[in-house]
């Protein structure tokens, strides 16, 4: 498969800056990209309440996903942050160590997840995608995550997608727009904090990048994918950068 770059928008709950989200959503569907949006099945996060709740949001991004606008992943399941844990190579790399399921025994992460999910499928956005609050989760959310039959998780440092214990690990390594010449980046955007010149550069990575694909088409091509040295070279030129910083 060819470079490619792949959008992700987190955070997507019902008191969200809706007018931010509104305004990139057209954006991208301006230039015919679908992110894959971050929704937190029961959110119980005040830090991501940032405006009135918008009536008929479950509806709204229900006629989305099915007009092909956007792909859904499961973003946690309260997004409340119950231990401070971080795992992966994230702790390395100076993350918040706070975790919504990091640390939390087996069959408790298995209650959440499997609550989280049957939530999203009652709105009709069933989904095999999973997305950690602040990047934390360990051996025990990977197996309750295949015991509920997901089928990716997007995350983790690394250039190329890997199958891992029936999983399929797609790396999300940027925070903002870039052009992939290797592998498949994933950008993350919080919209709620959004600003004019973040729109400006996604406008402008959008109209010249003819390779921004997604999510589930990353899926279909990685599906066999299996771990490759490049991830392990990638590590070490992304701590290299942020110790530059
Ligand atoms: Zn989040």
């Amino acid at each position: 498969m060819k470079a490619c770059s792949v959008y992700r928008i987190d955070d997507v709950v019902p008191e969200m800056n809706w007018d931010n989200f509104e305004k990139f959503i057209n954006l991208f569907g301006k230039y015919n990209v679908v992110p894959l949006l971050g929704v937190v099945p029961d959110n119980q996060d005040q830090k991501l309440k940032v405006a009135k709740k918008k009536e008929f949001f479950w509806e709204i991004i229900k006629k989305m996903r099915d007009e092909g606008r956007v792909e859904i992943a499961q973003h946690g399941y309260q997004h409340k942050y119950r231990t401070k844990e971080i795992g992966g190579f994230y702790k390395f790399c100076g993350f918040k160590p706070q975790s919504e399921f990091y640390g939390i025994p087996y069959k408790k992460q298995f209650s959440m997840i499997q609550k989280g999910k049957e939530i999203l499928r009652n709105y009709g956005l069933d989904t095999d995608v999973w997305m950690a609050p602040g990047h934390s989760f360990d051996k025990n959310t990977l197996s309750a995550l295949k015991a509920l039959k997901f089928r990716a998780v997007t995350d983790g440092i690394g250039v190329y997608p890997t199958m891992k214990d029936g999983l399929l690990h797609v790396p999300q390594q940027v925070w903002g727009p870039v052009k992939s010449v290797i592998g498949v980046k994933t950008i993350c955007l919080h919209l709620n904090s959004a600003d004019d010149k973040m729109f400006k550069s996604i406008e402008e990575h959008l109209k010249t990048d003819s390779n921004i694909v997604p999510f589930s088409e990353v899926l279909d091509q990685y599906s066999t994918s299996q771990y490759n040295v490049m991830n392990f070279l990638y590590k070490g030129v992304f701590i290299l950068n942020l110790l530059r910083k």
